[in-house]
């Protein structure tokens, strides 16, 4: 078998980490597999080159902020080369310039265009193993580019695509795709298999085990993605098409995204074209606006619109809608940065009802408010306050019977409520 094997950056956070990756790089290589290697930047590095930008500037270029966030994976990647060397079998480290990732020109979220491969098809080729630098591409005119948050996710989807692997695997910290974080939720189970529709929904709305456009990626090709943990041999969690098994459970998983904040338009003109104007302008600055909620209003003549934006663009998203609301009359501009999305998500909800209506009942039972309702085939999301993030996901979990049960392993099918 050809594997792809990506580890995040708990996996390569220290020397030692990077001692067992090597040990399982080559114990897969002596079962007669082919492997290559993606790796991220080492745990809070990327965090921490951020920062050292900040301190410099409120708002640094995209181009240099990509510079400087890809050598975070070099240089995890040339250090697991050497490591893999020094078991005795043979490694290069290669950029993603040098793996020809080409990329669209949009810094900090590039999209990968074309993968050319040449280089580490032929060190394949040869025996030797490759070990790529996750998150980061090249576009048609040399320009260093990075692919948005957890994007070495997506790298490695990409080259095992690219290489027609037969399986991707993403070795991370924790044992796979749980029911909601099990670091927020003990009792969380693990999923032997998800299907891609509610694995890209999940890491939509903020399960960051798994970055969203790898998995979009995986699903339109086909590929299958094994979800492990390096620091055990557990066998994980397979993403994988969907079956008819899995439509049978209604809720599979429990997500929260604590980077939304919330701008409310409030008295904005009651006419055609208003949200149209404000949209345009939003999306102009390349923000990506997750959920709208608009009101009624009461007397013909105005009303308010409240929309959520990533916290990364709070500030461009607030000038931007001050300069409009100015020129739309709208009386006043709000910003909201405690809030919180919590999710249920579940192909199941295609085919049953009543998951609303439970997850709203819950929260209420709860004392928790609900500023913002969305819905989709396969999921229903609520924005609350942050403050009540974490308990909402723990009750919304036990609600749905999520839970591992204690001694015994859960059948998922006898989740399936009367109608
Ligand atoms: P890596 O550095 O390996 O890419 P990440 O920190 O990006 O790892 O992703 C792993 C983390 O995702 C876990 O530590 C866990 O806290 C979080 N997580 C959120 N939701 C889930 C979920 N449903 N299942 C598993 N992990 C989840
Ligand atoms: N190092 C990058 C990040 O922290 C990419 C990744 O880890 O996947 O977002
Ligand atoms: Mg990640």
């Amino acid at each position: 078998m050809l594997i792809v094997q990506k580890y995040g950056g708990t996996s390569v956070g220290s020397i030692e980490r990077i001692r067992a990756v090597a040990e399982r790089v080559a114990g897969t290589k002596k079962q007669g597999n082919e492997v290559v290697v993606i790796v991220s930047a080492m745990s809070g590095e990327t965090d921490k080159l951020i920062d050292l930008a900040q301190q410099l500037s409120q708002n640094p270029e995209g181009r240099e902020i990509d510079l400087l966030l890809s050598s975070g994976e070099r240089i995890s990647a040339a250090l697991t080369a050497i490591a893999i060397q020094e078991l005795g079998l043979p490694s290069m480290s290669f950029t993603g310039r040098q793996v020809g990732i080409i990329t669209s020109g949009s810094h900090t979220t590039a999209k990968i265009e074309r993968i050319t491969g040449e280089r580490v098809k032929k060190a394949i080729g040869k025996g030797i193993i490759p070990v790529i630098a996750g998150f980061q591409g090249i576009t048609a005119t040399s320009e260093v580019t990075t692919l948005g948050r957890g994007g070495s996710d997506l790298t490695a989807v990409a080259v095992a695509v690219a290489l027609k692997a037969d399986l991707c695997e993403i070795y991370t910290d924790v044992d796979g795709v749980y029911t909601t974080d099990p670091n927020i939720v003990p009792e969380a189970k693990k999923l032997d298999k998800i299907s891609y529709d509610e694995m890209l929904e999940l890491a939509s709305l903020g399960a960051k085990v798994l970055q969203a456009r790898s998995v979009e990626f995986a699903k339109i090709y086909g590929m299958p993605v094994v979800v492990r943990s390096s620091f055990n041999n557990n066998p994980g969690t397979l993403v994988v098409k969907e079956d008819k098994d899995m439509e049978k459970v209604v809720v599979s998983g429990v997500a929260y995204d604590k980077n939304q904040v919330k701008i409310t338009v409030i008295g904005v003109p009651d006419k055609p074209g208003v949200a149209a104007r404000l949209f345009n302008a939003i999306a102009g600055a390349s923000i990506v606006v997750d959920m709208i909620v608009q009101n009624i209003s009461s007397d013909g003549e105005a009303t308010d619109i409240s929309f959520t934006v990533p916290k990364s663009d709070s500030r461009k998203a607030l000038i931007i809608t001050e300069e409009i609301v100015n020129k739309l009359g709208a009386r006043d501009v709000k910003l909201r940065e405690d809030i919180a999305k919590v999710s249920v998500v579940g192909v199941g909800m295609r085919t049953h009802s009543g998951v609303a209506a439970k997850m709203f009942g819950t929260l209420a039972q709860h004392k928790i408010n609900i500023m913002m309702i969305g819905t989709s085939e396969i999921k229903v999301s609520c924005i609350i306050g942050s403050k009540h993030s974490d308990l909402a996901v723990r009750v919304l979990h036990d609600a749905f019977g999520l839970g591992e049960k204690k001694g015994k392993k859960q059948d998922r099918t006898k989740r399936i409520p009367t109608k």
